[in-house]
């Protein structure tokens, strides 16, 4: 299925200013990792089918969706409003064009409205201050199109989430930043508002035989390279092992975002020590790479 562009980037901007996001990180990502552990019995296994980086892009694929700014949103008359849902909803009814979903039957007057709004913006590119009633009708719209679309945005989602999981899980970085958030979530808070920070990080998740497609799908992000003194094991040895970027006996997880490729003496190194990951980036396409070759 072919995906729209400027949605599959704001979902995964949005995902990774979340993922940086303290409030967020406090409170939301807690939910989502405890929904995920609940609802797989594998825990955190299949990141890009089922695991946990779907989840987190199920839940920014719904916050796309959703006017969700105005909820709670002070004043209805602001132009900073307007400006969101004017251009939100102009995006929104590009998005549904894009699926062929429906954008039109609004009601007379909402019928009339979205096409001055699309008149104008083909016209200025510009907008206009909004009322209290343009703004209310913007939002009506808005969730009149997203209730009419439902069941197909739903649908939808499933091919966007699992988009967002696989730009996170290529960088290596980002999956050690939410494996370590993930630890630190499960042992700093526990249930969401208690503080349970004095907790020592243990094993709660049971070592498991990897799957072939695991395997696959490691080799493949880390180009068939130790993950830590980056030697080709593929050229070199032929000896691998999948290694957990945080140990289950921190309170690390199965979760395909946790796992690593190394080369068997880096992962018998590494069980005594602690050494992270440095970059995402691989070597060969350092600045020193890049300069070189200029
Ligand atoms: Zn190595």
């Amino acid at each position: 299925m072919r995906l729209f562009t400027p949605a599959i980037l704001r979902i995964s901007a949005n995902g990774i200013s979340n993922l940086l996001d303290e409030s967020w990180m406090e409170g939301h990502f807690y939910f989502i990792a405890e929904e995920a552990a609940k609802s797989n019995k594998s825990v955190f296994h299949k990141t890009i089918r089922e695991g946990f980086l779907y989840y987190l892009g199920t839940e920014v694929y719904n916050e796309y969706l959703r006017p969700h700014n105005v909820i709670g949103y002070g004043a209805e008359r602001s132009d900073e409003l307007y400006l969101y849902l004017y251009s939100g909803l102009v995006e929104l009814i590009d998005f549904l064009s894009y699926h062929e979903l429906e954008t039109k039957n609004l009601g007379i007057r909402l019928d009339r409205y979205i096409e001055e709004l699309l008149e104008e913006y083909d016209r200025t590119g510009n907008t206009k201050i909004g009322t209290i009633e343009y703004n209310g009708n913007l939002k009506k719209a808005w969730m009149y199109l997203l209730e009419k679309n439902s069941s197909s945005l739903a649908d939808l989602k499933y091919e966007y989430a699992s988009r967002f999981a696989e730009r996170v899980f290529h960088d290596r970085e980002m999956c050690e930043y939410i494996s370590r958030q993930l630890q630190f979530s499960r042992y700093g808070w526990g249930t969401y508002g208690t503080n349970h920070t004095d907790e020592k990080p243990a094993q709660w998740i049971k070592r498991e035989k990897w799957p072939k497609w695991v395997e696959r799908a490691i080799q493949a992000r880390d180009r068939g390279n130790c993950a830590i003194c980056e030697k080709s094991i593929i050229l070199e040895s032929g000896q691998q092992n999948i290694d957990h970027i945080v140990s289950l006996a921190q309170g690390g997880t199965n979760d395909l975002m946790n796992l690593q490729l190394t080369c068997p003496e880096c992962n018998s190194e590494k069980s005594s020590s602690t050494k992270s990951v440095e970059s995402s980036v691989p070597k060969y396409l350092g600045i020193d790479t890049i300069r070189k070759r200029s």
